[in-house]
């Protein structure tokens, strides 16, 4: 992949996301195909409105939105934010602002003033893209605190953007730009995204991408999620994410695919018509959200059809056994898990379509991908855990979209590489066949009688109860045994929490997995604390266990400091 970033570079002198994702499509086959397709929230599959936009239609509202940024004195470097649902305005608006070689950096419209202010002053926002009624509530409060921010950019979704000082219309931003052809050469190392890592274990990193990292969204699009042309894609991440970005907007395009884009928030019955009534080839989703399909129950997905779906993945959190049986038996497909972080870019670890599910596995590592597990290092030695042997997640470094730096913090940065190692902050094992299975958090793995038990395993076998629809496990501080495991249970819809329900589940935990790792205690919750990528927050479990504040973390935090 690195010869594909010379290769480009040497033919055409540059290298910019927005070029490889648009230009490249207009001039080759599909100036026509459609980019994006839109799903209104108000849509339904009676009164099928939806907004079609051609890869050329994408390609000239980027170009006006390039040289309306320009205008205003925006420059190659300066940070915008977005804050905006998914419209396709949004969408206009990051690949315009990678055009022009400034760096785009979303932000998840449902943070409220708080995280916001916190990313955007970190990230030394010089423009915003939003929407006023969103602006008013969440931007106005901070506003004054962030003196460095000179452009508003609002859509007036609700006729206030009159009241906000200094507000441009996006519209009339749009109206009164130039149109012509406006492309920064930006070279492969120049800044490109600033995407916030989800905050699951202690305060979200700002990690910086680079606009080589535009390669390996396309060449690990087409491997770990087949993606191919024309294909009716859905990524049901928000851009907030960088899941959202990487695969919901750069990987599809520069491959020639539809983006389909939901502007509803989660409903199980409207997913469902979505996939059907769309024809999804590919769908990339979460457990979180596979988990809430599985809360609507047996008989809904029975009314549709999935069978166009010819690969469907997902990634974010540890894909369970349990959670892939119930979409084969009852979507009837297979879901293929994939590993990767905000801090890779993109995807490092999948089941692709060629290599048979292990329930339970991540898969393998992309091809030009060197992943390790290591065990130990000391004084500049590094010991690799053997077949079966636990060890920390390290990738080579030099991948395409690496991360460049943790924006501010480089001293962090720096912890996180050893050697020619970049280190995850994850555990996995390798298997003979050299599939690699997650273990858990480096953070979250519990001690308990000599044993370093990782939360998934634990955690798939309480799933695995008929009763259980989600679980999380912790190590509670004990004197005697040094961490005691205790599990957190949400129950499926039809089954009562009582004493006897604990039991069966304690005791269907202990003959799957014996004594010492089965949980001693168990807690039914109505559900779990989850940061807003959907991850759930074992810290937070265990901050309350130990009546710590649930700010305070930092007697949590691993010495590591790292993720
Ligand atoms: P923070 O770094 O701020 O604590 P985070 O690590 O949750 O937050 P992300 O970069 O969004 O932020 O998430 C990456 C992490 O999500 C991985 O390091 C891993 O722990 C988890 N993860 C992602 N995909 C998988 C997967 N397929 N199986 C298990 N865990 C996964
Ligand atoms: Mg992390």
């Amino acid at each position: 992949m690195n010869e594909t970033v010379a290769a480009l570079l040497r033919k055409d002198g540059f290298l910019n996301i927005c070029h490889e994702a648009l230009d490249r499509q207009v001039s080759g086959p599909h100036r026509h195909s459609t980019a994006i397709r839109y799903v209104p929230a108000t849509w339904t599959a009676e009164r099928s409105e939806v907004r079609d936009i051609s890869y050329q239609e994408l390609t000239n509202a980027t170009h006006k939105f390039a040289n309306g940024l320009k205008k205003l004195g925006v420059k190659k470097g300066d940070i915008l934010f977005s804050l905006s649902p998914r419209i396709p305005e949004l969408y206009t608006v990051a690949l315009g602002t990678l055009r022009l070689g400034a760096v785009f950096s979303p932000l998840f419209p449902a943070f409220g003033p708080e995280p916001i202010f916190a990313r955007m002053n970190k990230g030394k926002a010089k423009a915003l893209f939003s929407q006023a009624s969103l602006f008013r509530k969440k931007v106005l409060p901070v506003r004054d605190s962030l003196p460095l921010l000179e452009h508003i950019i609002l859509i007036d979704d609700d006729g206030s953007l009159k009241d906000i000082p200094g507000a441009i219309d996006f519209y009339t931003l749009m109206d009164e730009a130039d149109a012509t052809p406006l492309l920064e050469k930006t070279q492969p190392t120049d800044m490109a995204l600033l995407h916030f890592t989800s905050g699951t274990t202690g305060e979200p990193k700002g990690a910086v991408h680079i606009h080589q990292a535009v390669v390996f969204h396309k060449e690990s699009g087409q491997y770990a999620l087949d993606l191919q042309p024309n294909d009716v894609f859905w990524c049901t991440a928000d851009p907030g994410w960088v899941t959202g970005t990487s695969y919901g907007i750069i990987s599809p395009l520069c491959n020639g695919a539809t983006l389909l884009i939901d502007g509803a928030e989660f409903n199980a019955t409207r997913w469902y018509e979505i996939l059907n009534h769309f024809k999804v080839d590919v769908w990339y989703s979460a457990p979180t959200a596979i988990r809430m399909l599985m809360k609507a129950g047996e008989e809904l997905p029975k009314k549709y059809d999935f069978s166009h779906i010819r690969f469907a993945s997902s990634v974010g959190e540890p894909l369970n056994p349990e959670v892939i049986k119930w979409v084969e038996e009852n979507l009837h497909l297979t879901l293929h898990d994939n590993w990767w972080q905000t801090e890779t870019g993109g995807i490092i670890i999948a089941n692709d379509r060629k290599l048979p599910v292990k329930p339970g596995s991540m898969g393998k590592p992309l091809p030009g991908i060197e992943v390790a597990l290591i065990k130990d290092f000391k004084n500049g030695e590094i010991s690799f855990a053997e077949s079966n042997e636990q060890g920390e997640i390290a990738i080579r470094k030099g991948w395409p979209s690496m991360f460049t730096a943790y924006l501010g913090n480089p001293e962090r940065y720096s912890k996180c590489f050893v050697g020619e190692w970049y280190l995850s902050g994850d555990l996995a094992r390798k298997d003979e066949d050299g599939y690699f299975w997650f273990v858990g958090r480096k953070d979250d793995v519990i001690k308990t009688s000599g044993h370093l038990i990782g939360p998934f395993e634990v955690e798939n076998v309480l799933m695995d109860h008929p009763a259980v629809l989600e679980s999380a496990v912790i190590g509670i501080p004990d004197p005697v045994i040094g961490e005691m495991i205790k599990g957190y249970v949400v129950l499926k819809k039809s089954f009562a929490q009582s004493e006897e329900q604990k039991l069966q589940i304690l005791a269907h935990a202990r003959k799957k997995l014996g004594a010492a790792l089965a949980p001693r205690e168990i807690q039914f919750m109505d559900n779990l604390p989850k940061t807003r990528s959907g991850k759930i927050m074992r810290r937070l479990l265990k901050a309350r266990e130990l009546g710590l504040p649930e700010g305070d973390l930092s007697t949590l935090e691993s010495d590591s400091g790292r993720s």
